[in-house]
């Protein structure tokens, strides 16, 4: 029975709900009056529910399609501006227990050498992204009880906080590790982590069990409820995300939702962030075997309707597109995206891109620099920022900012000042030059005189060598 508020997987993620929620939208998918009400329903930007967004993905009238991609982009300019979040993962081991049947990890793979950074080479790899210009990290790891315990990922954490080489500094890590119990999440939140990022791989639970056979990820019901252990242990700012080609992307985008909807139903805040992965090669891995895989149009559709449907949730894409996806998404939504990225165990502080344990092709291979650059000209605003969390803005309180449109007195000040820190101390000449002329330009927008002001005296402060300013 279709329950949000229940803590039961199957409950709060119904088979049957998604199902009906399928037939109703393939109903409507040309009932023009209806798309139209939901439309205007969006536009006043409080989200829609899992079967209204349903029908604006299934809808196959073109010009109302086209209007909801103008729509989620006026919201993405409304809620995020022209402010992009950057972020880079950094993998700590690929030791993993499970038999994932889409991950090059999987416990059965004999061809990729096992490797787990010790703490030595985890400081050598911060070193190497903090001198890239990189302040916020996603850490990745296979799940691995013996080899990866919730304290060797305790200690990592510990370490990279701890590094500051010359300006660097690493101020948020996101945590993207496998499902827990309450008490390592407390753990986690006592670390100091921003994000506990999970990707439910697919919501179906049959295909689930199917594509996990093996190792503790084979529990649906573990895994699909390991949020709310999360938000029990203190973590208020949750990520979700599917692995878009394993199943029907229409039911994938129903579940997700229903997920957001029943995470805010029970703990009063919705997920903080939503990553839209695609399935990629990899050692062993052939994307063609899966074969719910989505076409370029497809995948920014979904990403048009995401943003709609949950208008304060951020989201995220990474390297696994290319810079020409990654442009169009940017523009329907997306607020975050990784930069210089290497998926491999120990990957950047290689001269050359090792191959040995990726865990996916990456596929937008450019350096951050040229990633910042590319932004800059594109008129978006790269930011370093990782302010909210450390001012204790999370969940609901970050919600707030969002609704009561305070982001351009506050994030945008916060992505000026960061991406001049990144200018002084990590920017090459011609990006240098496009970022003075950015931020010049955009200190304008501020609308409160005196935040304007505050902003202008520490930027020249940051010119003369000081650090980690934040509204
Ligand atoms: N081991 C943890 C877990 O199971 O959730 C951490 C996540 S893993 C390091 C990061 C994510 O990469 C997975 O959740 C999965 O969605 C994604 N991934 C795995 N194989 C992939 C592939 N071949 N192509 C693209 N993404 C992949």
């Amino acid at each position: 029975m279709y329950d949000p508020k229940s803590l039961k997987a199957e409950e709060f993620i119904d088979h049957a709900e998604i199902e009906e929620t399928l037939a109703y939208a393939d109903a409507h998918k040309h009932d023009r009056e209806l798309i139209g009400q939901i439309i205007e329903k969006a536009k006043e930007l409080k989200g829609l529910s899992h079967r209204e967004a349903s029908v604006l993905l299934a809808c196959e009238e073109d010009d109302l399609n086209e209007k909801v991609c103008q729509l989620a982009e006026q919201i993405k300019l409304d809620f995020y501006g022209n402010r992009i979040v950057m972020f880079a993962p950094l993998y700590l081991s690929n030791y993993c227990v499970n038999g994932c049947l889409y991950c090059p990890y999987h416990a059965k793979n004999k061809t990729i050498p096992r490797k787990k950074l010790t703490q030595e080479e985890v400081r050598a790899e911060v070193i190497a992204l903090q001198d890239m210009g990189h302040k916020r990290l996603a850490i990745e790891a296979g799940e691995d009880p013996v080899n990866n315990p919730i304290e060797y990922i305790l200690e990592c954490i510990r370490t990279i906080y701890s590094i500051h080489h010359k300006n660097g500094d690493i101020r948020r890590v996101n945590v993207n590790i496998a499902a827990t119990t309450v008490e390592n999440y407390r753990k986690l939140k006592e670390a100091g982590i921003g994000t506990y990022i999970l990707f439910q791989e697919t919501y179906h639970k049959e295909s689930y069990e199917h594509l996990h056979p093996t190792g503790p990820k084979h529990n649906y019901a573990y895994h699909t409820e390991a949020m709310d252990r999360a938000m029990e242990g203190g973590i208020d700012d949750v990520g979700l995300g599917v692995l878009f080609g394993l199943e029907l992307y229409r039911y994938e985008f129903a579940g997700l939702l229903m997920h957001a909807e029943h995470l805010e139903a029970v703990h009063g805040v919705g997920p903080h962030t939503i990553s839209v992965p695609r399935v990629k090669h990899a050692d062993d891995i052939d994307p063609e075997a899966f074969d719910n895989s989505i076409s370029d149009e497809t995948f920014e559709k979904i990403i048009a309707c995401i943003r709609v449907a949950v208008p304060y949730t951020g989201m995220i894409i990474s390297t696994r597109e290319s810079e020409e996806v990654r442009a169009k998404a940017l523009r329907l939504g997306i607020s975050q995206i990784s930069g210089g990225s290497r998926t491999s165990v120990g990957g950047y502080t290689e001269e050359e891109r090792p191959h040995d344990t990726e865990q996916f092709d990456v596929s937008d291979q450019r350096t951050l620099d040229e990633v910042v650059n590319w932004l800059m000209k594109d008129g978006f605003i790269p930011s370093f920022c990782t302010a909210c969390y450390r001012e204790g803005r999370t969940g609901d309180r970050f919600m707030q900012l969002c609704k009561s449109r305070q982001i351009l007195n506050c994030c945008h000040p916060n992505a000026l000042m960061t991406l001049q820190e990144y200018l002084e101390d990590y920017a090459a000449p011609e990006t240098k030059e496009i970022g003075e002329k950015l931020i010049a330009a955009e200190l304008k927008k501020i609308p409160n005189e005196k935040v304007q002001n505050i902003t202008i005296e520490r930027l020249a402060k940051i010119k003369n060598g000081e650090r980690d300013f934040r509204f």
